[in-house]
């Protein structure tokens, strides 16, 4: 399964993605006119890098099905957004018309076999991140037979040296089922494999977790890392740049327990990541330990929460957290 005509078109598309989400994060810092509630830089972003992902996908494979995030109801009523969106898309593929990004940004809400092959997209993971200037990611994924074997994370703020920010910033991940995990600079050639990191005992670990409180319970988070004997603090950061901590072993384990238990994970949320982490030796499921399934629709409807590993600590991680669980049931 080597897919490399897939990951080429993937990586391009995702780069000029990546560039076009820059341009706009950097005027929003650079302009720092964008009031609090004001979430137009974030919605022309979102959808000038869905519209470019999904016509470099369209141009390599027509026939192919793509699920992504966005629709074109607010560009629709908008003549500002819509221009701002032609000018960014422009910026990255020459003499594309509205009507055609349009279309190409519509192509990915219509509804599809999820048990065949499909692409899922997420044009920014972490639209908080990307907003306070900090951390997001552009997601791109292939699922086959409900199985993710292709995916790359863009990461325009990411260091490129966890323990060295003075090397600058900004990574493209990228594996395919059975080839390993890469690493390479947004704006270099030159990839490097990457590696989960080898630690086995829980207190010397250290754990990455949503910011957005909202997104998950940091205070049961909280619980299981101390039953682990975790006593660092942990890494809050946004969007699937967790995964890429995780894969890079910047960090050892990732958790995502849901704050509200009816909330399903969406697919472009963890297609890319989970598969990024798994060819990195590390281990993706869900908090009962199963794993993520994403043949079911755009939620991960079989699955609760997400815990993502070095693959050494999972079955520790999983056993404090139904420890957690009976001990909860038990105050009840
Ligand atoms: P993160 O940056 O890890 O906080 O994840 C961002 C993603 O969280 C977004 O792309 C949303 O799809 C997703 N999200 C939104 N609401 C929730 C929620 N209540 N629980 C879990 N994830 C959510
Ligand atoms: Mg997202």
């Amino acid at each position: 399964m080597t897919h490399n005509f897939e990951l080429d078109t993937a990586i391009n598309a995702v780069i000029k993605a990546s560039r076009l989400c820059r341009t706009v994060q950097n005027s929003l810092v650079s302009i720092d006119t964008v009031r609090k509630n004001d979430r137009s830089p974030v919605t022309i972003a979102d959808l000038g890098s869905q519209a470019v992902i999904n016509l470099e996908l369209l141009k390599s494979f027509p026939n192919d099905p793509i699920i992504s995030e966005e629709d074109t109801i607010a560009l629709r009523n908008h003549e500002y957004l819509r221009e701002k969106v032609l000018e960014l898309v422009n910026a990255q593929i020459d003499h594309i018309s509205e009507a055609h990004i349009l279309e190409a940004i519509d192509y990915g809400t219509r509804e599809i076999d999820y048990k065949s092959r499909f692409w899922t997209v997420d044009p920014i993971d972490g639209t908080k991140g990307f907003l306070r200037g900090e951390q997001y990611a552009i997601a791109l994924a292939l699922v086959e037979d409900g199985q993710v074997v292709l995916g790359i994370l863009g990461c325009p703020n990411f260091p490129l040296n966890h323990d060295r920010p003075e090397y600058g910033k900004g990574c493209l991940f990228a594996a395919v089922k059975g080839n390993g995990a890469f690493v390479q600079g947004l704006d270099q050639d030159k990839k490097e494999r990457i590696h989960v990191d080898s630690i086995s005992h829980p207190q010397e670990a250290r754990f990455a977790e949503p910011v957005e409180k909202a997104h998950a319970s940091h205070t049961a988070h909280a619980q299981i890392s101390s039953a682990l004997g975790i006593t660092t603090p942990s890494y809050r950061i946004d969007s699937q740049c967790k995964y890429a901590a995780v894969a890079r072993g910047d960090v050892s384990i990732y958790l995502r327990l849901p704050k509200d238990k009816s909330y399903q994970e969406k697919i472009w949320d963890h297609a890319s990541g989970s598969i990024i982490v798994n060819e990195a030796g590390g281990r993706v499921t869900d908090t009962h330990g199963k794993p993520l399934d994403f043949s079911k629709g755009r939620k991960l409807q079989s699955n609760e929460g997400v815990v993502a590993t070095n693959g050494k600590l999972h079955r520790k991680v999983l056993n404090a957290i139904s420890n957690s669980r009976n001990s909860e049931k038990g105050t009840k």
